[in-house]
């Protein structure tokens, strides 16, 4: 176990979306001092403000010694050797790497916010996320229970 508890957002619908999702997780428990410690079911959810295909989406858990700049690093490197590319916002994508949490910590910088600003408002996040962590606290959030009667409407069925 490293020090800091990170929780990731997996997202593919662009190529074998499934394979993308594992292998991404495969590719977060080689990072360097860091250890895959949970991962979720994988879930097929209809795109929200975006087009393409259906996504594959998950979340895992990840305990490491990184900082959060240095993580975030190594996220877009991974989404990099997927191929990921970014023709316009919310295009397809054959993997989204996303940091949801990092410990308890408030981040806002040119290049990262956390706690994930949209991740309140997405079932594709907050369902995966309690099925690992039922209990998390979203620092300045409502708790998990009350953000996740707000997405019941949202088409997500578990792998
Ligand atoms: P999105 O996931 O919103 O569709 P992208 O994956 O293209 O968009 O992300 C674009 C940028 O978002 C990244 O280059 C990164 O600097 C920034 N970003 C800000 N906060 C985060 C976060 N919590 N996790 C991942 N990327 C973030
Ligand atoms: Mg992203």
């Amino acid at each position: 176990m490293f020090g800091n508890i990170v929780y990731i957002g997996i997202g593919s619908n662009l190529g074998d979306a499934i394979e993308n999702v594992t292998a991404a997780m495969d590719s977060l428990g080689r990072l360097p001092d860091t250890r895959l410690e949970k991962t979720s079911s994988l879930y097929r959810t209809t795109p929200i403000d975006a087009d393409g295909d259906d996504y594959v989406n998950a979340v895992a858990m990840l305990s490491t010694g990184l900082s959060s700049g240095s993580l975030l690093d190594a996220l877009l490197q991974i989404e990099q050797t997927f191929g990921r590319q970014r023709p316009y916002r919310n295009a397809p994508r054959t993997l989204d790497l996303d940091m949801l949490l990092y410990n308890a910590d408030c981040i806002s910088t040119e290049r990262l916010t956390i706690p994930h600003p949209r991740m309140m408002e997405r079932a594709f996040v907050l369902i995966p996320l309690a099925e690992i962590a039922p209990d998390i606290a979203i620092p300045g959030q409502k708790p998990l229970s009350i953000l996740l009667e707000r997405v019941r409407n949202q088409g997500i069925h578990r792998i």
